[in-house]
């Protein structure tokens, strides 16, 4: 019996098992995840969910009977630990499995801050079910919150916190939200909107310690750090001493490619992979936030930290296990809410990569298009509150076309006329 393996248990995992049985394999799909939850999808982690609104069954990818009418051997709170290349297996507490073809979709993990107080009480992350739950408890009216990070998670988790009745500081050394995302232009435009919902920002600021809290209000001396006691007070490079009952950082992910790395495979920011998914090892593949991988419409590799991706990435990365002929090319695509906020984003709009920002519709009635042009080609858009333009966008992104931009910037101009 041909026997392939998915070390990952998150949304690319599952996928890959899905379409492996979708597209008639018939051998044995063994799919191990370290998390004692099946798979789940983790956006609503940071929104509906986060916000009370979702109910918890709904983030799960697949029901819990799914697994064996499948006969997806599903093996939770199993960390694979090592692959044995040469042996073609993988090793796992208490065994060994062999493989025919092998998967990695790890996925990643939440980056972790290291300045003095890290560990105290009520300094939380988001990346799993179990912390969103954390976060939901600790965003309660009255709360102090003290957000690190103005990327996507922390405005998501500072809009969260803002319709709990939290109040919410956001401490973010770059000049303006978003910054590595989106750039300085739109990212303002976001902290705009947080500002407008009572958030407050402090750019170009740094944490540099968390105090724990003392019952006369009075920050404790420095380097007075019980692990375990809760936090009290955030203290920035710029020497301000932010009171704080809770503590969210968001400060990025990084992939979880240590497995793949001891193996001895190609690594840098996650596994390299080439556009069939497929690693340096013509046997093993990888998808999801755990693979950076070829993108023939960029010209180079990229990592993405993409909901869309696991999604279309386990699908493909199943087809390539089976030999399929497989290019996977899409435009990058990203999404978020954040209070009466909806976004998409195609396309990567990282600074550097653009000469021009040219909106399309009202930016501050923040109902845009974002259109980011370098040398007269749009190398990304991103509608807000404006809807079903996505694959006109996409399409003018993959034609490489120069574009007029005051034909872009006018909404009677269909976006396929441009
Ligand atoms: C809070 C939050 C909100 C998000 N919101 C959005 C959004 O709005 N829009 C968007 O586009 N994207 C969003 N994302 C990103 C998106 O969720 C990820 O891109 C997606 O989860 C990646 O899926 P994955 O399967 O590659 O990895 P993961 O979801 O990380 O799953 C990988 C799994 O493998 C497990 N694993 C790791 N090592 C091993 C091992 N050795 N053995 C066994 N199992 C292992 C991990 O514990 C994990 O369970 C969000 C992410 C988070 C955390």
């Amino acid at each position: 019996m041909t026997t392939f393996v998915i070390v990952g248990g998150g949304l690319a995992g599952a996928k890959a098992a899905e379409t492996l049985r979708g597209e008639g394999f018939d051998g044995d799909v063994v799919l191990f995840g370290d998390e004692t939850e099946r798979p789940y999808e983790r956006p609503a982690l940071a929104k509906g969910y986060l916000l009370g609104k979702d109910e918890r069954d709904s983030v799960f990818v697949h029901s819990a009977d799914w697994y064996p009418e499948q006969k997806v051997d599903l093996r939770l709170g199993t960390p694979v630990t090592a692959i044995d290349r040469a042996a073609r297996s993988v090793a796992f507490e208490g065994g060994a499995l062999s493989y025919d073809k092998l998967a990695i979709t790890t996925g990643a993990s939440a980056r972790r801050l290291s300045i003095p107080g890290a560990d105290l009480g009520n300094v939380l992350y988001l990346r799993t079910l179990a912390e969103s739950e954390a976060l939901r408890a600790a965003f309660t009216p009255g709360a102090r919150v003290v957000i690190i990070g103005a990327g996507w998670i922390g405005l998501e988790a500072a809009a969260a916190a803002r319709q709990a009745g939290s109040s919410v500081t956001i401490v973010e050394p770059q000049p303006t939200a978003l910054y590595s995302a989106v750039g300085a232009e739109v990212g303002e435009k976001f902290a705009e909107l947080h500002r407008a919902h009572g958030v407050v920002f402090r750019f170009g600021e740094s944490s540099t310690e968390f105090r724990p809290a003392e019952v006369s209000g009075k920050p404790p001396a420095a380097g007075d750090c019980r692990e375990g006691w809760p936090v009290g007070w955030v203290v920035t490079d710029s020497g301000a001493e932010l009171p704080a009952d809770v503590v969210a950082v968001g400060i990025g992910a990084v992939p979880n490619d240590g497995l793949a790395q001891t193996a001895g495979l190609e690594v840098e920011n996650g596994v390299l992979t080439d556009a069939a998914l497929r690693s340096s090892d013509p046997d093993i593949f990888a998808a999801g936030d755990v693979a950076n991988s070829y993108l023939p419409l960029v010209g180079h590799r990229v990592r993405l930290d993409h909901w869309a991706n696991a999604l279309h990435g386990g699908q493909a990365v199943a087809k390539s296990m089976l030999g399929q002929q497989v290019e996977y090319n899409r435009v990058p695509y990203f999404y978020s809410d954040q209070y009466e906020l909806g976004m998409e984003c195609s396309g990567l709009p990282t600074p550097g990569s653009y000469d021009q920002v040219v909106y399309r519709g009202d930016s501050a009635a923040l109902e845009f298009i974002a259109c980011w042009l370098n040398a007269g080609r749009l190398i990304a858009g991103m509608n807000v509150n404006v809807w079903d333009v996505t694959d006109d966008i996409q399409a003018l992104i993959r034609s490489g076309r120069v574009l007029d931009p005051a034909r872009l910037a006018n909404p009677a101009i269909p976006l396929t006329d441009v």
